[in-house]
């Protein structure tokens, strides 16, 4: 019977080596406030030492330098990662480039574009470019993009492309987009909509404004991490920039979503960990009124529910990556979905929990955790809202339901049922009494 919670014991001293690595090296320059160039500069370092263990983007397949680890192992290792913002861009595997070189390279095993490879992926992968993901509109709904209105016409050999997007996370420092988009409006959106690569200095593209956000209320325009506005004005796309096929735009968003959720639960658990740790650290450590706050019930209760929600999400996102290791993504889609909302609601509560205890130094810039907090709430949005994942596991549950007019489990019906069955039995039971 196989039915095993343990890490083979050469993986788990990788990840011995990364808990290290990250709390000793990376965890230091989260205080240094440097710029994104700063940081690239900085970290170059960093990625040599990843690179000599074998664990640079590590996402990817082995044929375009990566580990083909599988969702369990790559899940461990995000665990990791995501403790820190910054981990991820000593890994190679940031969001949303690491996402974008996956969906190439989809694409590329489709249509066998050397050109594509050499001109796009590779640089991206040697972190070179700079890419960002271009689909959600303003004035359509997110989390429906069978209503996207973007278009992309086709013309001789180019698609003549119009819309205006928002949300486009790194798009005023991207060099290219990947834009998803209606080239079909006769058939369904799931056979009409197609991704393409837009450099970012093409004629027509016009980068609005970076939003401000909650995560960032002071947006300089241009920095990493910004959420660009963006209108495409008739901009002229050479054909051979479709991502794999004309058509294949939500077969291969599904691609990128199924794994690139994984990855983010398990960094939202590294998160939790973090404010985890600094809960119980500052529970052992306040005092108020006659004990330290450890001593106090209520107190008592977040540090055990805290325990008890990160270890039912890291159990429910380390199913869900072996249950796409084993049998593909397809088959994991309830809990892909699961995860996603359950992960992010975990994460919030743990944060939230974790301020609380601080009182006024949870809420002050002197700890990271409100910004962590800022943050947290975001992961109930991007990927698709909470309500949508929920959808999906009710209606996918439901499926397996009849209606009935009386309750299966009716208690009288029952009743008369197990009569009938047992009727011989039942008849001796009076004889012999
Ligand atoms: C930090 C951040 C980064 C992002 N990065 C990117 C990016 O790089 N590229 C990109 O293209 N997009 C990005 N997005 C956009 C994100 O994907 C969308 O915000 C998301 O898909 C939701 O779409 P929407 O904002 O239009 O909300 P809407 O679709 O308008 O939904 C609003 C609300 O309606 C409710 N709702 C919707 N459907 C249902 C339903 N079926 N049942 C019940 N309630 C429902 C939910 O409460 C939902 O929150 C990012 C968003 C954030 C916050």
């Amino acid at each position: 019977m196989a039915w095993d919670f343990s890490t083979e014991p050469e993986f788990e001293e990788k990840l011995e080596w990364m808990r290290d690595f990250v709390r000793q090296e990376v965890f230091p320059l989260e205080t240094l406030s440097l710029t994104y160039d700063q940081v690239r500069v900085v970290i170059r370092p960093l990625q040599e030492q990843v690179k000599s263990h074998g664990l640079w983007a590590a996402h990817l397949s082995p044929e375009l330098g990566g580990m083909g680890f599988g969702q369990v192992r790559l899940g461990l290792m995000h665990e990791i990662l995501g403790q820190s913002p910054l981990a991820p861009f000593v890994f190679g595997n940031n969001a949303p480039d690491s996402g974008n070189a996956e969906l190439l390279a989809v694409g590329i095993e489709t249509t066998g574009s050397e050109e594509q490879r050499r001109r796009w992926l590779q640089p991206l992968l040697d972190g070179d470019l700079r890419s960002a993901f271009s689909m959600t509109e303003p004035n359509t709904a997110g989390s429906d993009p069978t209503l996207l209105t973007t278009s992309a016409v086709r013309d001789g050999d180019e698609y003549v492309l119009n819309g205006h997007k928002w949300f486009t996370t790194n798009g005023s420092v991207a060099d290219f987009l990947i834009v998803m988009a209606v080239t079909n409006p006769d058939v369904h959106p799931y056979q009409g909509s197609s991704m393409l690569i837009v450099p970012a200095d093409t004629e027509g593209v016009d980068i609005v404004r970076d939003v401000s956000t909650m995560e960032d209320p002071e947006t300089p325009y241009g920095r990493f991490g910004n959420h660009a506005e963006i209108i495409y004005r008739d901009v002229r796309i050479p054909v051979e920039n479709l991502v794999g096929r004309e058509g294949d735009g939500f077969q291969l968003a599904q691609k990128r979503l199924g794994p690139g959720r994984i990855h983010h639960c398990m960094r939202w658990l590294g998160q939790s960990r973090r404010a985890f740790d600094m809960l119980c650290e500052r529970a052992v450590s306040r005092y108020a009124h006659g004990s330290v706050l450890a001593d106090k019930q209520t107190i008592q209760n977040w540090v055990a529910d805290s325990l008890a929600e990160m270890q039912a999400a890291r159990l429910m996102t380390l199913h869900a990556a072996w249950k796409m290791d084993q049998e593909g993504q397809a088959a994991a889609r309830v809990e892909i979905a699961m995860i996603k909302y359950y992960g992010a609601s975990v994460l919030y509560n743990v944060i939230d929990r974790a301020l609380q205890v601080h009182g006024a130094l949870g809420y002050s810039c002197d700890l990271p955790l409100e910004s962590m907090y800022r943050a947290a709430r975001a992961a109930r949005l991007y990927d698709g809202p909470d309500e949508v994942h929920r959808q999906t596991v009710a209606r996918r549950v439901l499926k397996g339901y009849t209606p009935t007019e009386v309750p299966t489990e009716h208690i009288p019906t029952r009743r008369i049922e197990a009569q009938r069955q047992f009727a011989d039995l039942l008849e001796s039971l009076t004889i012999d009494t």
